[in-house]
């Protein structure tokens, strides 16, 4: 299974986040199973966990990493370009410190669009595409998209295609295939199965 993440903070103050203290007890249940990059995610192996945070929240950096590290698990940020250096979001300057507590650094689009409403093919190509500016802060990232309100189309997948290995929505919208992989949206009362 995929889980998606949003926020981490110290209380669970909206549906998009969760609250350390429940982030903390989700973290001790993943003991259990096997917790992998996107990369070597098995879809059939019901063992196999990828730990994902959607948008780059701050609060998952000053609370989530943290944890994340403590537990040494692998893990992957979706980033928007446009919410970076903005408020509650994560610095560019920061993003190293995803990097060196094992995360990976993948893309969730430019501005955070419904790509199924944008008719434009140049203008999909500009939010899908990595920024090469970005590429640099993660020699092993950028090969997974998020998409953002887990929306996707044919013509979206296309583009997908040209510049990653898979990508991931969820929330009852996937079908999952490595184009659109399942996940859970996680709040703050998500149970997660104890002992495989
Ligand atoms: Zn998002």
């Amino acid at each position: 299974m995929i889980l998606t993440y949003h926020n981490v903070d110290l209380l669970p103050l909206d549906e998009l986040t969760v609250g350390i203290f429940a982030f903390i007890k989700q973290m001790l249940k993943l003991r259990n199973y096997k917790v992998v990059y996107l990369e070597d995610y098995n879809i059939y192996d019901d063992t196999n966990v990828v730990i994902t945070f959607d948008d780059g929240y701050s609060g998952f950096l000053k609370y989530a990493l943290p944890v994340l590290k403590f537990f040494n698990y692998p893990f992957e940020v979706f980033i928007c370009k446009n919410f970076l250096d903005t408020k509650n979001f994560i610095k560019t300057k920061d993003l190293y410190k995803i990097i060196e507590s094992n995360g990976r650094l993948e893309y969730h689009s430019k501005s955070h669009y419904n790509l199924t409403e944008i008719k434009e093919i140049n203008i999909l190509e500009e939010e899908i595409s990595p920024p090469e500016e970005l590429k640099l802060y993660d020699e092993n990232g950028f090969k997974y998209f998020s998409y953002p309100y887990w929306k996707y189309s044919l013509s979206v997948i296309n583009i997908i295609k040209k510049y990653y290995n898979g990508a991931r929505s969820g929330n009852g919208f996937a079908d999952n295939t490595i184009w659109a992989l399942d996940s859970i949206k996680m709040n703050n009362k998500t149970k997660i199965e104890g002992k495989k």
